[in-house]
């Protein structure tokens, strides 16, 4: 998408591609068909298939869809790992003009079974290994959906008679996905993501990221997930790139796959990349060198991490993505030597994404050096949220969505401080969580650290840190504190540090503060 690129502008003064996207993800699958149908679509664990095996199979269960009674609206809940199952069941669904509802397969089965009801699904397509699981999710459920688990060979609705599938092609504006925030401040939130959305997101990947069609992408973070579907399988389809998915992280596996596929590029959350890193290094293998792209985002990215990464791999091209599930994954970006001697930014907004920083105070516009929340809008951000009431919009009137991260301006890139609700009040003081995280990683004994302020009577809130120590090395509360006050200002120096296992993350790599807190109450 070098050169001049068409752009349009709505009503509300949002701007977005233009030609040439395809119309919507389905004519999509079609042109990478017909560019290049022999090419390797997707390698799993169990084999290979080219783009004209993926429309086929694909094409076929639309057609058993259709049979079953679904059509344009309805929604088609899809619980599976990564793989075929899980990407056949998505892009038939978008076939027939259905809504995906993609399920994180950890959350329980309780829980499960509320965003299934919420999600209002007619369907549930079951894929391998989670049989039990779906129907725990869905027992006593009145009105709930049918449950079509799938056959060996990872097919689903084998028995049930062709019906008509539409000629036409579902739109750009039509709904694509309902994706479930992972809920790590309250309830998690339908958002609803149009074929429009992850069409301008892919763009956006293709063109600000570099990747290209000869790229081998592996995907290891969930395919359910808003950036392993949108900013990973549906840039690969579009691309006609190939992808390997992998069903569950492992990083002996990763680097397994890495190893025999002739992995090329992919994206991981920061402590997805410690883990590689310590793999490699513990059994001294070399796989991640032959990576062209290491991608990260999803929660903030330790300094101490890019410099090791870039001494593992100093061949790879670099890059961090910011966004949302709401903002259908990236807005923000940096690459290239910019990931590596700024890694404390996360880069600049993306080409037609506009960026303010918002005073959460006044309202008004942050003054240079000042910091604010981000608010974006761009043809990415997601159409809305899912209620009882249809669709309720996510943005103001003029198209801008509040992202709750607190930010700020440094020699035109955005430096991201704090969760606005994670910001720590000591004392007339704030301490942003981050800065103070970016400083625990850089001890030598320290695998992961989270910092979160609870209730002090004397300072308002105190800071507590949450440390994992690596393997092989002993942290202690004072050693750890002593570090700290070597490198940051006394008053965001942890009162309490805590050794811990490990801490509690969520599927997209981000931990569970609130988990923290209460543990702190308790
Ligand atoms: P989710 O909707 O679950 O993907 O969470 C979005 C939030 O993750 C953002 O609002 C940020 O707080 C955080 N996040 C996403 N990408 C990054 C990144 N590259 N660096 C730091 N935090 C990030």
């Amino acid at each position: 998408m070098s050169g001049t690129v068409a752009t349009r502008v709505d009503e509300r003064g949002v701007r977005s591609y233009d030609v040439p996207l395809p119309a919507d993800l389905v004519a999509g699958l079609r042109e990478t068909v017909a560019s290049r149908g022999s090419h390797p679509a997707y390698v799993t664990a169990t084999g290979q298939v080219t783009w004209n095996e993926v429309a086929s199979e694909v094409d076929a269960l639309a057609r058993r869809l259709a049979g079953d009674g679904v059509s344009a609206g309805d929604r088609v809940a899809v619980l599976a790992g990564n793989g075929l199952s899980f990407t056949t069941a998505v892009f038939a669904a978008w076939r027939v003009g259905a809504i995906a509802v993609p399920l994180n397969f950890r959350l329980t089965a309780a829980d499960l079974g509320s965003l299934i009801a919420d999600s209002g699904s007619r369907l549930l397509l079951v894929g391998p290994g989670m049989g039990e699981l779906a129907v725990a999710a869905v027992a006593g459920q009145v009105d709930g959906p049918v449950v079509a688990h799938a056959d060996g060979d990872g097919r689903f609705l084998l028995g049930v008679p062709d019906g008509d599938v539409p000629d036409h092609t579902p739109g750009a504006d039509a709904p694509a996905a309902i994706m479930y925030t992972s809920g790590t401040t309250g309830r998690p939130k339908g958002v609803v993501i149009s074929h429009g959305n992850a069409l301008q997101n892919s763009v956006t990947c293709t063109a600000v990221i570099g990747r290209r069609a000869d790229d081998v992408e592996l995907v290891m973070v969930p395919q359910f997930n808003i950036t392993g579907l949108c900013s990973q399988t549906v840039p690969a389809m579009l691309l006609g790139m190939t992808a390997v998915l992998l069903d569950g992280f492992d990083a002996a596996r990763a680097l397994d796959a890495i190893g025999a596929h002739g992995v090329t590029s992919t994206v991981g959350a920061p402590t997805m990349w410690w883990r590689l890193l310590e793999q490699a290094e513990l059994h001294d293998r070399s796989e991640l060198k032959g990576l062209r792209l290491a991608l990260f985002g999803g929660a903030p990215m330790p300094t101490a991490l890019v410099e090791r990464m870039r001494a593992a791999m100093p061949e790879a091209s670099f890059g961090n993505g910011y966004g949302m599930t709401e903002t259908c994954s990236m807005i923000m970006y940096v690459g290239g030597d910019d990931a590596v001697s700024k890694p404390h930014t996360v880069g600049r907004p993306l080409p037609l994404t506009e960026l303010r920083l918002v005073s959460p105070d006044t309202g008004a516009d942050a003054g240079p050096g000042e910091i604010g929340e981000i608010v974006v809008r761009g043809g990415q951000v997601a159409v809305g949220y899912w209620t009882s009431d249809g669709i309720v919009p996510l943005t103001d009137e003029n198209g801008w969505i509040a992202t709750g991260d607190a930010a700020e301006i440094e020699d035109g890139f955005v430096v991201l401080r704090d969760r606005l609700k994670d910001v720590i009040k000591r004392g007339g003081e704030s301490v942003f969580s981050f800065e103070v995280e970016n400083c625990l990683h850089q001890h030598s004994g320290i695998l992961d650290a989270a910092v979160v302020g609870v209730p002090d009577e004397q300072y308002g809130e105190r800071v507590v840190a949450y440390v994992v120590a690596k393997p092989g090395h002993d942290l202690t509360s004072d050693e750890v504190r002593a570090f700290c006050r070597e490198h940051l200002a006394h008053f965001k120096v942890p009162s309490v540090v805590e050794v811990r296992e490990e801490l509690p993350r969520n599927p997209g790599g981000k931990v569970v503060k609130s988990l923290l807190r209460s543990d702190s109450d308790a």
